[in-house]
């Protein structure tokens, strides 16, 4: 019995499937929006061997009846303890706690080393987890590193998973043997596997693996373009975009800004056939569903106008998920118009034509202002920027420009505003930058705290009492959070324990526990540092990021004007 409205579950009584408790350790309504949690479902449910009930993090308040914490299936109300296998979906470093409170929660030790024969096999991935996945590490048995590739079914993950269980009788009587079955599966990181040995400094020295596991875990990359292309297939409006269909028309992105950990590890770009998701397009705008366009390159989409205009000449409506400047043009700013699209999101990120140049983002800051005027002038009231503080090289005088670049663009759009008789708003929203490990900017220092608020003010302060304009800000907290679990080792798992036994909505981990924010998080890191996330490979070389990380931290001042 799912929740009333929810539409598209599978409920699945074959006694011979191996029933997966798949798990997004985050609410209902955020899981549910999520295409890649979705996806697995999908997947597992249409895998002759598995099937799969999802499981979210409990809340009392929206769910009174679900025995307070205690984590049950939302297809048949099981507990989490009554699965063999538990695999948790996680995108976002900040959803690390859970993981060991939803053990916990289900009577589950989190600890891999302290479960027995009878205890569940728990894994986990999401691009988090395949950024890196050793935060995580002694809670898991499996990592998975990558995309699921339905082309690997014979020799991926889920096909040897199929097997190992059926040897062992679904008994872990001899857990590091059970394990040992995956040592050639590609993208399958088991990290009891591996020693990591540290030097006074705490430092990583070495990594060691045992015979037979490979020294560092290759990510699976789903490259062929005949594989059904993933869509939502749950509907529910509880959810985040609950009745929209979402298509991942794309993956990956080649523009390499050097903070964005998606676009280098989803490498290489993949673009999806209008031809390969037309069927289901079709579908959404018959039964009035808006289409949400998923990709971190639509810009590049060849065919981006044509699906738009596709649907829209049918009635149908249509969302994307962020969009390069270069692919807003004028045909698109106007499909975006009749769609009814009430705010246009443009990502700057640094508002200096030299920070800009740093972050790899080198746009001019008229090529965003003239935007503004295109898409109020074709009447879209409202435009969202996105602003990162506490960049590499960043001072006060690039954060000032935030001032200068926002103001211009508040008289363009009062300007296109006033022929149209009416006037939206200009939300500028400030994220503190955090330094992602596979990015060019893996060895920068994340900004501490007081630099952060101390940068958000000074925009919050230039800004203020301006009508039309509404600022927000990221919590410091929870990103100093995600900053410290992104760039973790194995030896912060205690702390994600704490947390995760004491979250409510939103765990703390920075200086509350005993780890050295400087260390893991403030310093920048030397050249030839071992990262935890280095027993992972996603195919992009070490010394090529270094490359880039040298020569974009020299920026020369002189190219500062704004
Ligand atoms: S354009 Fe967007 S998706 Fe592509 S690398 Fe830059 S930030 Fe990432």
């Amino acid at each position: 019995m799912t929740r009333p409205g929810e539409t598209g579950a599978y409920v699945r009584n074959e006694g011979s499937a191996i029933a997966v408790a798949l798990v997004y350790p985050n609410a209902y309504r955020v899981g549910m929006g999520n295409l890649g949690f979705q996806y697995v479902y999908h997947y597992l449910n249409n895998h002759p061997q598995f099937s799969a009930e999802r499981f979210f993090r409990p809340d009392p308040a929206v769910q009174p009846s679900r025995r307070g914490h205690v984590p049950l299936s939302e297809e048949s109300s099981r507990p989490l303890n009554s699965f063999s296998v538990i695999a948790f979906s996680i995108p976002f470093e900040n959803d690390y706690p859970a993981v060991p409170g939803l053990l916990n929660a289900s009577g589950i030790p989190p600890l891999q080393r302290d479960r027995g024969a009878a205890d569940p096999l728990v894994m986990a991935g999401g691009v988090s987890v395949s950024l890196n996945p050793e935060p995580l590490a002694p809670f898991l048995d499996l990592a998975f590193i990558g995309e699921l590739d339905q082309h690997r079914e014979v020799t991926g993950l889920f096909a040897v998973l199929a097997d190992a269980l059926a040897r062992s009788r679904y008994a872990l009587t001899d857990r590091r043997g059970f394990l040992s079955a995956f040592r050639d599966t590609t993208g399958v990181y088991v990290p009891s596997s591996y020693d990591f040995t540290y030097g006074s400094d705490g430092l990583i020295r070495e990594i060691k693996h045992l015979p037979g596991f490979p020294g560092r875990v290759r990510a699976v990359k789903r490259v062929s373009t005949d594989l059904p292309v993933p869509v939502s297939v749950l509907f529910s409006k509880e959810a985040e975009f609950g009745e929209s269909l979402l298509v991942e028309s794309n993956r990956g992105c080649g523009r390499g800004c050097r903070f964005c950990a998606a676009g280098w590890i989803h490498r290489p770009v993949r673009y999806r056939e209008f031809s390969a998701f037309k069927q289901q397009a079709d579908r959404a705008i018959e039964t009035g569903r808006t289409i949400g366009l998923i990709g971190s390159d639509l810009a590049g989409h060849p065919e981006l106008e044509d699906i738009l205009e596709y649907i829209v000449d049918r009635g149908g409506r249509f969302s994307l998920s962020s969009i390069r400047p270069e692919g807003l043009s004028d045909k698109v700013i106007r499909l975006l118009a009749r769609t009814g699209q009430k705010t246009a999101t443009l990502a700057p990120e640094a508002a200096s034509q030299r920070l800009r140049k740093v972050i790899g983002k080198d746009l001019p800051s008229d090529a965003f202002h003239d935007l503004v005027g295109k898409l109020v002038s074709q009447g879209i009231p409202n435009i969202r920027f996105y602003f990162m503080v506490g960049l590499p090289t960043e001072t006060d005088e690039d954060v000032e420009a935030i001032v200068e670049f926002v103001s211009t663009a508040r008289d363009i759009f009062v300007k296109a505003s006033r022929p149209l008789g009416r006037i939206g708003r200009i939300g500028v929203q400030l994220n503190p930058f955090i330094p992602k490990p596979w990015t060019p900017f893996q060895w920068a220092g994340m900004a501490e705290a007081q630099t952060l608020r101390r940068r958000i003010r000074l925009v919050q302060n230039g800004l203020k009492r301006r009508p039309n304009l509404v600022i927000r800000s990221e919590s410091v907290p929870q990103a100093l959070l995600q900053g410290l679990i992104s760039r973790g080792d194995r030896r912060i798992s205690a702390a994600l324990t704490a947390a995760g036994a004491r979250a409510k909505s939103r765990p703390r981990l920075v200086g509350t526990e005993s780890l050295d924010p400087v260390f893991y998080l403030h310093r920048e890191r030397a050249g030839d540092e071992v990262f935890p996330w280095d027993v992972v490979d996603h195919g992009i070389a070490k010394q090529t990021l270094r490359r880039i990380y040298v020569a974009s931290i020299s920026v020369p001042p002189d190219s500062s004007q704004r």
